[in-house]
């Protein structure tokens, strides 16, 4: 088991008590301790980076008040600026699922394979569903792997949503508008796209993805990334971030071991509010994202 940011900066700190200020010198040693566990929480490198700097500006000449050691003080400083940067600036509001438009609201759902894009298709229906009380169809673009439009029509029966098939023979594009041509028609209230992914990015599949983006004007274009793949999430981000709007991202897989660094790359990259996390392979395994708990389990 990894040490904890705050087991480490103790240890750094038993040999500065006494000290009354955070400064340049007692500052070296306990930023070094903050990058490490900063990496080992798999967070990319060039955001660790411009963490430092924007800890130890915060940090330098700050008062250590009361019975706080400088360490406590800089494990305080870390906690809130990461935060910061995990999206604690945004409102309640720009976290929210947006809705806001004329039904059916079409959800777009990109990533990679493996992300848990079908599994998060129906974690959100359901959501749906039982908090918002919207009525839900659900579509698969994924002509790729006929498994996978079957995994999302036994999903959707288990989320209470409708399921709309899709023949594996018909291009992506052809299923989403006629999905949302009978969603329109039956008065749905929201469409959830799930598209197909690959194991890396390539030219294809973004490109098909995008043209469903143009084509479909989803309120919501979600990026679903998984917080166990670390540093390649920055790549991975960065890529979907270059080649759709996305307006949101939704991080899977975060009841797994990973110290969830992936989440401040993925921010930090896109820009995006980070709007769910999926803590599980149930449907239930479905959380509102809350900044300050994401870097209170990244510094451990
Ligand atoms: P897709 O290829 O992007 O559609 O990914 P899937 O939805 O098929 O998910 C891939 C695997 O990840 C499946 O085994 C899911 O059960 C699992 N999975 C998805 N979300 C989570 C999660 O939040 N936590 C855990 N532990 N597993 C998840």
């Amino acid at each position: 088991m990894l040490d904890s940011l705050t087991q480490r900066l103790s240890k750094v700190v038993k040999t500065i008590t006494g000290q009354a200020r955070i400064t340049e010198s007692n500052t070296q040693e306990m930023l070094r301790e903050v990058r490490i566990a900063l990496l080992e929480a798999d967070v990319a490198i060039p955001v660790v980076r411009d963490l430092i700097k924007r800890i130890k500006e915060k940090a330098l000449g700050e008062e250590v008040v009361g019975s706080l050691t400088p360490g406590q003080a800089l494990v305080g400083i870390v906690h809130k600026e990461l935060t910061e940067v995990i999206g604690g600036s945004d409102t309640p509001q720009q976290r929210e699922l947006n809705l806001a438009t004329q039904p059916p609201a079409v959800l777009l759902l990109a990533g990679l394979q493996g992300a848990g894009k079908t599994t998060t298709a129906g974690k959100l229906g359901r959501w749906l569903v039982k908090e918002k009380k919207k009525k839900v169809l659900a579509v698969s673009t994924d002509v790729y792997r006929p498994a996978a439009i079957e995994q999302l029509k036994t999903v959707s029966a288990q989320a209470d949503i409708d399921f709309f098939p899709s023949q594996p023979n018909e291009k992506p594009l052809d299923i989403a508008e006629r999905a949302l041509d009978y969603a329109k028609r039956h008065f749905y209230d929201v469409l959830i796209v799930d598209t197909a992914g690959r194991l890396a990015i390539d030219e294809q599949m973004m490109n098909e993805v995008s043209e469903l983006e143009k084509n479909l004007h989803p309120i919501e274009t979600l990026f679903v990334v998984d917080a166990m793949v670390g540093q390649d999430a920055i790549n991975t981000a960065k890529a979907f971030g270059e080649k759709l709007p996305l307006t949101g991202i939704i991080l899977t897989k975060v009841d797994g071991d990973s110290r969830g660094g992936a989440a401040l790359s993925v921010r930090f990259v896109t820009g995006k509010p980070i709007k769910f996390i999926g803590v599980g392979e149930k449907l239930t395994g479905f959380q509102r994202f809350e900044p300050e708990a994401m870097a209170g389990r990244i510094l451990g």
